[in-house]
């Protein structure tokens, strides 16, 4: 390293167990980062500044002006011109001794292990299902780390997935994308720029312990970070021994292209035509209190009570005598619900549930009704036996 270098570093460099040999093992390492947007942004100004040897990055779209607010690598004046090359001339004024490596295309199922094979972490700052499974699926394939990280609304989640050191990867968590529009994007939902940064830090953080070969690597391990309730939350994901792609008999071996056909996350969601079509007629609002919910549940007519939230979970908790169909297994199984009673549905805080009640409706259950503020708010006012997370 030059004076120069060790100058830049040393503020790093003097931290206990990293060392100048810690800072070589950056020097020398290659990253990826999926992405120049909210968590790319972050991520890849860290992991420049930090000296990692070479940084690429895969990106095709432009800089619009409504997506500033979070992906700070880009300013006002870029406005309109490529993402990738705004990102390079930023992280060049950074950090002038990184290599940068652009890739000026959409990531797909035909170019992605040729990049992926090309560098030693994966940082995954996709917006989109189609994507992030993409990613997921490739780095498995290529036996790469991967830096998971997602936002939505108020909420982050980080994770490190290597199946080929004995962790798990993000199908084991999600096995499948949800459906088309069961989820809003950051353009329906909203996002907070700084969570994105939070998120995206976290990202740079875990990427860089694992370059440099500081800590342990939290395999396993789902960190989630509640901005709006300030509580962070830390999960234990298994391995999945019947994942499509990491279990003992994965049936997922190549990267087929129909399996990330971007229309899974451009589709449109439920629209208010059909919601509206399906509540036409009907008295019964979209959304009940717990107590309302309560109360019903004790009538001679009671509702199916329908949890659609991940396994992981329900595990935590769940209200006695309820259905469960995860949120994206929902069009496969709706059928399988009585269309006879009331359905009531619950999640977490009341958006997916809201989401599964908009589809239930859209389906004929003109009786679907999303529980408010989800089993956090239930177990608040109705029964503090179950788990608050
Ligand atoms: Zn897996």
């Amino acid at each position: 390293m030059t004076p120069e270098e060790l100058q830049r570093y040393s503020r790093q460099i003097i931290l206990p167990g990293f060392g100048t040999a810690g800072q070589q093992r950056l020097r020398g390492a290659r990253a990826l980062v999926v992405g120049a947007g909210g968590l790319g942004s972050p991520a890849s100004i860290y992991l420049a500044a930090a000296g990692v040897g070479t940084l690429g990055m895969v990106e095709f779209d432009t800089v619009e002006r409504h997506n500033l607010h979070r992906q700070i690598l880009h300013s006002d004046a870029a406005v309109g011109r490529s993402k990738l090359e705004s990102a390079e001339a930023r992280l060049r004024e950074i950090n002038p001794h990184v290599r940068f490596t652009g890739h000026a295309d959409r990531l797909t199922a035909e170019n992605a292990r040729r990049i992926f094979k090309e560098y030693d972490i994966v940082v995954d700052g996709s917006d989109n299902f189609a994507t992030r499974y993409l990613v997921n699926d490739a780095a498995a394939l290529c036996r790469k780390p991967l830096v998971y990280g997602a936002i939505f609304q108020f909420e982050g989640q980080i994770a490190l997935f290597a199946p080929h050191l004995g962790g798990p990867c993000y199908r084991c968590l999600f096995p499948e994308p949800p459906p088309p529009g069961a989820v809003p994007n950051c353009a329906e939902a909203g996002v907070f720029g700084a969570l994105a940064g939070t998120v995206g830090s976290l990202q740079a953080l875990l990427a860089m312990r694992q370059l440099a070969g500081i800590g342990e690597p939290p395999l396993g391990q789902l960190m989630r970070f509640d901005a709006l309730r300030w509580r962070t939350t830390r999960f234990t994901v298994p391995k999945n021994e019947n994942c499509a792609l990491c279990g003992a008999a994965p049936s997922i071996t190549d990267l087929d292209p129909a399996r990330y056909a971007p229309a899974a996350c451009a589709a449109p969601t439920p629209t208010n035509a059909d919601t509206m079509n399906s509540t036409a007629g009907s008295e019964t609002p979209m959304e009940i209190t717990a107590e309302a919910a309560h109360d019903r549940l004790a009538d001679d007519d009671p509702p199916v009570l329908l949890d659609v939230r991940e396994p992981f979970e329900v595990e935590i908790g769940a209200i006695d005598g309820h259905r469960h169909i995860p949120l994206r297994q929902l069009p496969e199984a709706y059928e399988t619900l009585p269309r006879d009673r009331p359905v009531v549905v619950y999640c977490h805080h009341g958006m997916r549930s809201l989401r599964a009640a908009e589809f239930l409706r859209a389906k004929g259950f003109a009786r679907a009704q999303s529980l408010a503020g989800g089993i956090d708010r239930w177990s608040t006012a109705i029964d503090p036996a179950v788990p608050r997370y």
